[in-house]
């Protein structure tokens, strides 16, 4: 357990308080200022109230459940030291520190802690106020965020690279058309990967700040699902892969058209690219009995191992990173999906079997006749 506490105004303290000075006075029946408790009642912090002879007298539930507080003591001796350092000068502490979380089988959750007098300054009857911080949602956030702006970086290196050395190729071959030829072409394929790249990138970053979708309209599933197809439909061409499209005639739903064509064409895109020339890809569309409309996509290709199926949502994450690369893949169309869906009231599902095909199906909740703008 360690704890850096931090006197956020002017003036020095000791790390840690003398060891051995705690008061040995009869206890005195203590009582929160007016008004302090309802303060308490809405704060979010676990908060706790230590009086002058380090007995808790008020503890809010997050507190007990985290195992910071048991009966009247506070259980984290750094917590009660800073308590009692607050208590002899009236100055506001800041820390952070470790404690094991019953609750969670006693792994270990960081906590931001402000401690503080409560009615002023020294001697102001003693009371002092812990208010801790759980840390572990935000942690982990921050290092998602880390990881992602480590792996975009990561992502865009290797376009913008592969550029530079072609460039620097074409200058050395400057008298052989046919060899410049063939290097410029290979550059345009890596201009438009670092397109694709910045493109899923703006989408995936546009969907994630406005959850749900700002400004939903009603979309009719059949012009959705028409217009994937349609932007897939070259793609499909050039490899002999049949689009059939199943049912569904007059679905609606509400959201953003341009996000929903976004979803289904990355399920597409993702059919075409990982399943073996003239195959067919099957595209259904159906009304659910928990009134979703459901669009299922169903390949022939390689098929997903199971143990990777969890995590084909993820960004950046691919079951073969160079097979991905090989058709253009940004590693960030699943993760789209995700976010469409979920900015939709709505969710994606997989089935797969390697070797075999898959199916993946995005549900959206049907368009109620109360919803919306009218128009259908
Ligand atoms: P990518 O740009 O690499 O295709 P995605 O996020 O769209 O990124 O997909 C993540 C990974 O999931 C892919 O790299 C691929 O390994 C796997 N995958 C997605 N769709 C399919 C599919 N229809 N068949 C087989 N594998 C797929």
């Amino acid at each position: 357990m360690a704890i850096r506490a931090r006197t956020p105004g002017a003036g020095a303290t000791p790390a840690r308080p003398p060891r051995g000075t705690r008061l040995r006075t009869a206890p005195q029946p203590a009582r929160l200022p007016p008004g302090i408790a309802s303060v308490l009642s809405v704060l979010s912090s676990s908060a706790v109230v230590v009086d002058s002879n380090d007995r808790v007298l008020r503890a809010s539930a997050a507190a007990r459940a985290f195992g910071l507080v048991k009966g009247d003591r506070l259980m984290v001796s750094e917590l009660a030291a800073l308590a009692r350092q607050v208590r002899r000068d009236g100055e506001i502490r800041e820390g952070e520190f470790e404690v094991p979380v019953p609750r969670f089988g006693g792994r270990t959750t960081s906590f931001a802690v402000r401690v503080a007098p409560l009615g002023g300054a020294v001697g102001g009857g003693g009371l002092v106020l812990v208010l801790a911080e759980d840390q572990t949602e935000s942690r982990r956030v921050e290092e998602v965020r880390r990881d992602f702006v480590a792996n975009t970086s990561h992502e865009l290196k290797t376009p913008v690279g592969a550029l530079a050395l072609l460039a620097e190729t074409i200058e050395d071959a400057a008298d052989d058309a046919e060899a410049v030829r063939r290097f410029a072409g290979k550059m345009r394929q890596e201009a438009n990967r670092l397109t694709s790249l910045v493109q899923d990138l703006i989408t995936l970053s546009r969907i994630q700040a406005a959850e749900p979708v700002p400004d939903p309209r009603p979309v009719d599933i059949e012009a959705v699902v028409a217009e994937a197809v349609d932007r897939c439909r070259m793609k499909a061409n050039a490899r002999g892969i049949t689009l059939a499209t199943v049912g569904g005639r007059g679905l609606s739903v509400l959201g953003d058209e341009d996000l929903l064509v976004t979803a289904l064409r990355n399920l597409l895109e993702n059919a075409v690219a990982y399943s073996p020339e003239k195959t067919r890809v099957i595209i259904t569309t159906r009304k659910t009995a928990e009134g979703n409309a459901e669009v299922s996509v169903a390949d022939q290709g390689i098929g997903i191992p199971e143990r990777d199926l969890e995590r084909i949502f993820e960004r950046f994450y691919r079951v073969d990173p160079a097979r991905s690369r090989a058709t253009g893949g940004t590693g960030l169309g699943l993760a789209i999906v995700k976010h469409v869906m979920a900015a939709h009231n709505g969710k994606v599902t997989v089935r797969s079997v390697e070797g075999a095909g898959s199916t993946f199906s995005l549900y959206v909740p049907l368009r109620s006749e109360h919803d919306g703008t009218g128009a259908a």
